[in-house]
C-alpha cells in the first residue's frame, strides 16, 4: 500500500493538477506490479475504488475549485480516470495470458535451457552388445526364442536323460498346466536348427530362469548369451580358434586356457579361462588366487542334440558356447552386489554408461 496523497481540502488549480498527476502515475505503476489478480484487485481498490478509492477523494474536491478552474479540472480528472482504467485493464489482460499464477514472472531467455533426460544403458546390455558386435563381425546372426518352454525343449532335446543329475543343477521353475520357464538359452539352439538348414552361425541372447533366492551372486532371473556354429567338418580348432579370437577383442590380449567340463549337450565339453586382469595371472582375491577368471563354457554339440532336431549328425558337427553377461558386467566394472544390477537406479545406470 502506498501513502495517501495528501490533498488539501480547498487546493488551488496548480496543486489539484500537481496531485492529480502524481496520482495517476502511482496508480499506473501499482497496477502494473500487481503479480496476479489478487494484487490487481488490490490495488483496483485503492486508486479507482467508489467508496474510498483515491481518485474518488479528486472527484469530491472538484466541486470546491473556485467556479473558473473546474472545466479544465474536470478534464484533466476525466483524462486521469482513463488513464487509470486503460492500464487496469491492460494489466488485467496481461495475467490472464499468464495463467493466474502467484508465482510467475516474466520468463527470463537468458537462462540456459533444461537438458533433456536421456537415461542410460544397462551394464549387461552394454556387454550384450559388445559381444553381439564381436560375433557379428564373424558373421555370426542373432536368434531369439520363447522364454516359456517345454521340458523337451529345455532338457529332452538337449540329452539331460529323464532324471539325470545334471537336471539337479537347473532348480526349474515350472509353470501351472505344462511347460516351464527355460533355464538357458539352449532351447533356442535347438529350434533354429529345426527351422534353417546348415550351415548355420548364430548369436542367442536372452534372459533365463532359475529357482534361486536373490542373494549378493544368485538372481532367480538373469541373462544369457550364447553362440552355435554348426556346418560339415566343423572340429575343436573351430571352437578355439573362434573363441579366443573373441576374449582377445573383449578381454585384450590376455592369455586363454580350456579347461575339460561336462555338459550333457556337449562331448568333449570345456570351460574357458582368461587370465585374471587383476593380478595378471600371480594370484589375488579376485581370481580366488589362481590367476585365471572362467568366463564361459562351451564343447562340441552332441551328435544326440543334432539328431533330435532332425540334423544329420553323420554329415554335420559343430560347436557351441554359453556365458554370462551379468556376471561379466559385475567382474569389468567392480560391481560389489549383483542385485545392484536390478535395482533400475538411474544414478547407477550414469556412473557405467559409456
Ligand atoms: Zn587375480
Amino acid at each position: 500500500m502506498t501513502t495517501s496523497v495528501m490533498l488539501p481540502d480547498n487546493p488551488t488549480l496548480d496543486e489539484y493538477k500537481k496531485r492529480l498527476a502524481e496520482l495517476s502515475e502511482r496508480g499506473v505503476t501499482e497496477f502494473a506490479r500487481a503479480a496476479n489478480a489478487d494484487e490487481l484487485e488490490a490495488a483496483r481498490i485503492e486508486f479507482l475504488g467508489d467508496q474510498r478509492g483515491k481518485l474518488r477523494e479528486f472527484q469530491i474536491v472538484l466541486g470546491k475549485l473556485p467556479k473558473e478552474a473546474r472545466p479544465e479540472a474536470g478534464r484533466l480528472f476525466n483524462a486521469a480516470k482513463a488513464r487509470l482504467t486503460d492500464a487496469l485493464e491492460l494489466r488485467r489482460q496481461e495475467i490472464a495470458k499468464l495463467g493466474d499464477d502467484s508465482t510467475t514472472r516474466p520468463a527470463d531467455l537468458t537462462m540456459p535451457a533444461r537438458r533433456s533426460w536421456r537415461g542410460a544403458k544397462h551394464p549387461v546390455t552394454l556387454v550384450i552388445e559388445e559381444i553381439e558386435g564381436i560375433f557379428r563381425e564373424l558373421g555370426f546372426t542373432i536368434a531369439i526364442g520363447p522364454e516359456a518352454e517345454t521340458e523337451w525343449y529345455n532338457f529332452g532335446a538337449l540329452n539331460f536323460p529323464p532324471n539325470h543329475p545334471a537336471m539337479d543343477l537347473h532348480d526349474t521353475l515350472y509353470l501351472s498346466g505344462e511347460g516351464l520357464l527355460r533355464t538357458h538359452t539352449s532351447p533356442v539352439q535347438i529350434r533354429t536348427l529345426q527351422r534353417y538348414a546348415p550351415p548355420i552361425r548364430v548369436l542367442i541372447p536372452g534372459r533365463v530362469y532359475r529357482r534361486d533366492f536373490f542373494d549378493p551372486s544368485h538372481a532367480p532371473a538373469f541373462e544369457q548369451i550364447e553362440g552355435l556354429c554348426i556346418d560339415e567338418g566343423i572340429s575343436f580348432v573351430d571352437l578355439k580358434a573362434t573363441l579366443t579370437r573373441f576374449a582377445n577383442r573383449f578381454f585384450g590380449q590376455r592369455p586363454t586356457r580350456f579347461r575339460p567340463s561336462f555338459f550333457p549337450f556337449t562331448e568333449p565339453s570345456a570351460e574357458m579361462d582368461v587370465q585374471c586382469g587383476v593380478c595378471g595371472g600371480q594370484g589375488c582375491g579376485v581370481c580366488k588366487q589362481t590367476g585365471w577368471v572362467e568366463i564361459l563354457g562351451s564343447g562340441m554339440v552332441h551328435p544326440a542334440v543334432l539328431e533330435a532336431a532332425g540334423v544329420d549328425s553323420e554329415r554335420y558337427s559343430g560347436w557351441a558356447f554359453g556365458m554370462g553377461p551379468g556376471r561379466i558386467a559385475i567382474s569389468r566394472y567392480g560391481i560389489p552386489d549383483i542385485r545392484i544390477l536390478y535395482d533400475s537406479d538411474v544414478r547407477f545406470l550414469e556412473q557405467i554408461s559409456e
